[in-house]
């Protein structure tokens, strides 16, 4: 088991996701190739990353890359940011998310920040009185609701 001191809070962290990951990794005295054997993740990633290609990970690579450094994964998340989505893009995630949501799942990523949404199924009715289920949800990190 690899123990590593926390992150001294004099520390001057970075301001982009390229920036810390640079950081931590080399204060945690690893190559990208370290990095990407603890992480998993492939070292052509852990090369965008850190030039500023990937701005935005995904839940299950933030996770990876968190624990891979040994850092909480609000430390990187808090700098991450993500392309504007056009309109129409989101449409089609939150057609997506809708049928998940449907279907039961309720840990679902938030469409604009990747944050944790808070799902639910609420009953509602149609124009001509149908009982119809409708997929609800809002965002615990931002301001995202899909109703
Ligand atoms: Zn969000």
């Amino acid at each position: 088991m690899r123990q590593f001191r926390p992150i001294p809070p004099e520390f001057n962290l970075g301001e982009t996701l390229a920036r810390r990951v640079f950081q931590i990794r080399e204060f945690r005295n690893m190559t990208r190739k370290d990095l990407s054997r603890y992480s998993r993740l492939k070292e052509e990633k852990i090369e965008d990353i850190e030039a500023g290609v990937e701005t935005w990970l995904s839940v299950v690579e933030r996770q990876l890359l968190a624990k891979a450094l040994s850092i909480e994964p609000i430390l990187l998340q808090e700098v991450e940011t993500r392309p504007n989505l056009g309109a129409e893009t989101m449409y089609a995630l939150e057609i997506e998310l809708g049928k998940k949501i449907l279907e039961g799942k309720t840990v679902l990523e938030c469409p604009k920040c990747g944050g944790t949404l808070n799902c639910r199924v609420e009953q509602g009715y149609d124009i001509q009185g149908n009982v119809i289920k409708m997929a609800k949800a809002y965002c615990t990190s931002c301001a995202y609701t899909l109703r």
